[in-house]
């Protein structure tokens, strides 16, 4: 497995070049024309089945075994940010008036297309090798597109694999999350109905901002009151407006906000007791209300096979010591809507060193330890090749394929 690293590493130029042209041109969700075409140009240069157009904008690359067997698929996400990015004293800048890659996504499909290239060179003996490459993942459900377009079928897919690359570890570091990965995450709409008027004669009217004050108040119980604390979860009121001036009277207000969920039936729980607490409180006070629950991406929950899979590519293709198990995280990921219908794994990989790569995801100085692309696609490529040779009926690893 050694030697996967041996070849990733040979391609570390050709990914620099990939994720830096990506860098300067960046797109927002299902507008990833040009950064799709760039990879189905190269996925089809591999000679591999490519389908383009897969939930709008993505791409899938089949890379066919020379024996029938189970079907992996590996993950990558290609849109960027509406964010502008900081002047970070790089060369390959963002071109793009107030859009930039910010979450590390252009290394993603770079380390992706490494991982093809190499995995195409070395030849699948059995099963096969599916390649997502998935518009959207920054709250427009691009993956969910692409399910629904087909990309879990023909041939089904049987196990998935992503990674995130990691401000937090160490270039190459590798975080195993167990369980619950990310958190589910929903909005939440509230509108205060009360009764305008004067702000010199409140007795004649119902005043949505003070009922309103109450609700949030009221709110924030329902995470410290109602929920096991060892089950963690969160209700953000995120924006609030109403009124039209100092001295009258708000007749309406709306109030924004996320719940944030690992256990669906915390969710559930938490979906009821908002209403309850939004039904009570308005109607102690004579307003009414209309209330709107969406369901974001749900909850992202890690197979402890696939996580198996996980540590042991690593250890097989970086040395053993290199992994530990990392922190879920409260924020939501789009590659849930898979792990909900295959075992799946989603890891983090460290790609910080130094100061400069230190900012967190979504800062506009963001950046990334290019030194851990060839480390990324060579781990892809490990747990697709350790899984199809080991995973089925004679599977050594005790990964099934799903009935
Ligand atoms: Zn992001
Ligand atoms: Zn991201």
């Amino acid at each position: 497995m050694k030697r996967l690293l041996e070849a990733a590493r040979r391609l570390h130029g050709q990914m620099i070049e990939w994720r830096r042209d990506f860098h300067r041109h960046p797109e927002l969700g299902y507008e990833e024309h040009r950064t799709s075409a760039k990879v189905a140009d190269h996925l089809r240069g591999l000679g591999l089945e490519v389908r383009t157009g897969v939930g709008r904008t993505g791409v899938v690359g089949l890379l066919r075994g020379e024996r029938d067997g189970p079907t992996i698929l590996l993950r990558a996400d290609m849109d960027a940010l509406p964010i502008p990015e900081a002047d970070k004293g790089i060369d390959y800048m963002s071109e793009i008036e107030g859009k930039a890659h910010l979450c590390g996504h252009d290394a993603h499909t770079s380390m992706l297309m490494g991982a093809a290239q190499i995995l195409r060179e070395r030849g699948v003996k059995r099963g096969n090798v599916k390649f997502m490459f998935q518009p959207a993942e920054e709250g427009l459900a691009g993956a969910r597109a692409m399910i629904e377009d087909g990309v879990l079928d023909n041939p089904r897919v049987d196990a998935a694999v992503a990674l995130h690359v990691s401000p937090v570890h160490p270039t190459g570091r590798v975080a195993v999350i167990r369980g619950a990965g990310w958190a589910a995450a929903d909005r939440v709409i509230i509108r205060i109905i009360g009764r305008g008027g004067h702000a010199a004669a409140p007795h004649q009217t119902v005043d949505a901002v003070a009922v309103a004050a109450q609700v949030i108040t009221a709110l924030q119980q329902i995470v410290s009151r109602q929920t096991d604390p060892l089950d963690a979860a969160i209700v953000t009121i995120g924006r609030i407006a109403g009124g039209h001036a100092f001295n009258a009277i708000a007749p309406e207000v709306l109030l924004e906000g996320t719940v944030r969920t690992l256990v669906p039936e915390t969710q559930r729980r938490i979906r009821a007791a908002i209403e309850a607490v939004v039904q009570g409180v308005t109607a102690s006070f004579g307003a009414s209300y209309e209330y709107e629950y969406e369901e974001g991406y749900p909850v992202l929950v890690n197979s402890d096979e696939m996580n198996e899979l996980v540590k042991q590519a690593c250890d097989a293709t970086l040395g053993p010591g290199r992994w530990e198990y990392g922190r879920t995280s409260m924020g939501g990921e789009d590659f849930a809507f898979v792990a909900q219908r295959v075992p799946s794994a989603m890891f983090r990989l460290g790609t910080r060193n130094g100061e400069k790569t230190a900012y967190p995801l979504h800062h506009p100085m963001f950046n990334l330890d290019e030194d851990a692309l060839p480390i990324g696609a060579a781990l892809l490529a490990s747990m697709a090749v350790h899984y199809l040779e080991n995973a089925g009926p004679q599977g050594e690893n005790g990964i099934h394929r799903r009935p």
